[in-house]
């Protein structure tokens, strides 16, 4: 498949040994800010699911043994190639997910990134000499697991599929990826611009309607599963791959708590706040679902929070200056409006806040839910949609057991110009990843994942590398 003739916006077929691939029933995603359909995309029967699932075994026997600085050539020069369309991508992915334009292009350029950076960690995994004498030498290896499958949520169709396809690859495993039916389109494209580098059964993307997955999952020749979605479909993944002892990667739901110290510039981390929490319409699995502000500033801060989130330009991601789109897909829409049952309408008010009846897409306001009752479902559980309780502490050791109060452990934050008392909170917080005056920073070299709840295992850095890898002990006699 020459990569030239490559077209962004036409023709999305499934990618199979190599090849494209149709199917004879089609479905199509949503155009969120629009309601109207997007193209239509293939429904990836068994036999398809057979057919990668064979062509992925018979391409793992030559690609596990090749080289690794060969593997990390195509790895580049695939992200070169991808790296030339960025425009056609990023353009695509508003389309399909409906974020704005400056977040899409930062999706697009940092998953660019993300491939280059991931080829330089692979070093890491070279053989080590665990003990030398006369008459023995042991070795550690990392050896590649094998057929890989990869399932992605519609929140970051790019970043997660390029997050996903190069530790796996590059480790020397073939990968079947499965983007959400929500959002099939850009990760069809990337499969098919990729077989240009790739030989033919190493990078196959299947799209389908929800039975595809549990059809990846239960296939007897799939040997390590990575899921990025839902702690609810992260445990049927788990029991699906149980059956046949499959390594599993699961990167789940957050609730991440924002702990607000009162020792701060109220304004400047007032905006910050306000924005991790509704960037992506507060579709990220690690934005600020819970605020946590010290009583002696509450009101000044949820006033700066308020007026910060006012002045949000909500819109079409494909308008200029819009900083948040529309909720991604009618099922999220409707979950997210169950969220706003709760809610008064002093809370509508401080932010105008609420749902968006003027607009024909699925446009949600950004609101804020001042105290409400800590046992309520805005309290605990995650809306995935742009809706975010504040409430008040006073007492360190309080605030902790609050944070910590939840299945979920994603990710945390602690603001404070004091930065041994929020490295002393930080420290004590149970998630996978925690900032001190930040929030929602990743970096393809370090590790990320859940505590509890949300997740089992990491990806990304070394460790995510190591997630694709067996190990092995290799005992030699001299
Ligand atoms: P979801 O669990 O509904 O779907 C995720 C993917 O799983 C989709 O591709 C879907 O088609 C597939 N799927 C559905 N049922 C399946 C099954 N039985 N077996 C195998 N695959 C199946 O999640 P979503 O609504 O797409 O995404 C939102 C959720 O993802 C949120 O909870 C969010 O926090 C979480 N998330 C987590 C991370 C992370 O890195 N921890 C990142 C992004 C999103």
């Amino acid at each position: 498949m020459a990569a030239p003739t490559f077209d962004v916006f036409s023709n999305f077929q499934n990618i199979i040994n190599g090849q494209l691939s149709d199917t004879a029933e089609k479905r199509h995603g949503i155009n969120p800010a629009t309601g109207e359909p997007n193209p239509e995309v293939p429904v990836s029967t068994r036999e398809d699911v057979d057919n990668a699932v064979n062509a992925a075994q018979e391409a793992f026997i030559t690609w596990s043994d090749t080289p690794f600085p060969e593997r990390q050539k195509v790895v580049l020069a695939f992200a070169d190639e991808y790296e030339k369309h960025a425009d056609e991508f990023i353009k695509l992915l508003v389309q399909e997910q409906g974020k704005p334009l400056f977040l899409a292009t930062m999706e697009v350029h940092g998953s660019v990134n993300y491939l280059r950076e991931t080829t330089t960690l692979a070093e890491s995994l070279k053989d080590q000499v665990l003990q030398e004498d006369d008459s023995k030498r042991t070795l550690l290896r990392y050896t590649p697991i094998g057929v890989g499958v990869s399932i992605i949520p519609w929140n970051f169709p790019i970043s997660i599929f390029c997050q996903k396809l190069a530790p796996a690859v590059l480790t020397g495993n073939t990968v079947i990826l499965k983007p959400s039916p929500y959002t099939p389109y850009t990760a069809l494209k990337l499969g098919e611009l990729a077989q240009g580098f790739f030989p033919k059964g190493v990078v196959q993307v299947l799209s389908g309607d929800e039975g595809l997955g549990p059809l990846l999952t239960a296939h007897p020749g799939v040997d390590k599963i990575s899921f990025t979605g839902s702690s609810a479909t992260g445990r049927k993944v788990m029991e699906a791959a149980s059956k046949g002892l499959k390594r599993v990667t699961l990167e789940l739901g957050g609730k991440d708590a924002a702990i607000i110290c009162k020792d701060i510039d109220i304004e400047a981390v007032a905006a910050k706040v306000a924005t991790f929490a509704f960037i992506n319409s507060g579709q990220i699995c690690t934005a600020i679902k819970r605020v946590y502000v010290h009583e002696a500033i509450y009101e000044q801060f949820l006033s700066a929070a308020a007026a910060f989130t006012k002045n949000i330009a909500i819109g079409p991601g494909d308008q200029e200056g819009v900083f948040m789109g529309p909720v991604q897909n009618s099922m999220q829409f409707d979950k997210v409006k169950t969220f706003f049952a709760e809610v008064g309408e002093g809370d509508l008010a401080r932010t105008n806040g609420g749902i968006c009846s003027d607009k024909p897409g699925f446009f949600i306001k950004p609101t804020i839910i001042d105290r409400p009752d800590e046992k309520s479902r805005i309290a605990t559980e995650e809306p995935f949609g742009p809706i975010v309780p504040f409430m008040s502490w006073s007492e360190e050791k309080d605030v902790i057991g609050r944070a910590n109060s939840t299945r979920m452990g994603l990710g945390a934050s602690v603001w404070s110009n004091d930065l041994e008392e929020a490295t002393r909170i930080a420290g004590k917080l149970q998630a996978g990843s925690v900032w001190v005056n930040s929030h929602l920073d990743l970096d393809p070299k370090v590790p990320f994942g859940g505590h509890k709840d949300s997740g089992i295992g990491t990806e990304s850095g070394v460790e995510g590398l190591k997630g694709w890898c067996n190990v092995q002990s290799l005992f030699l006699k001299k």
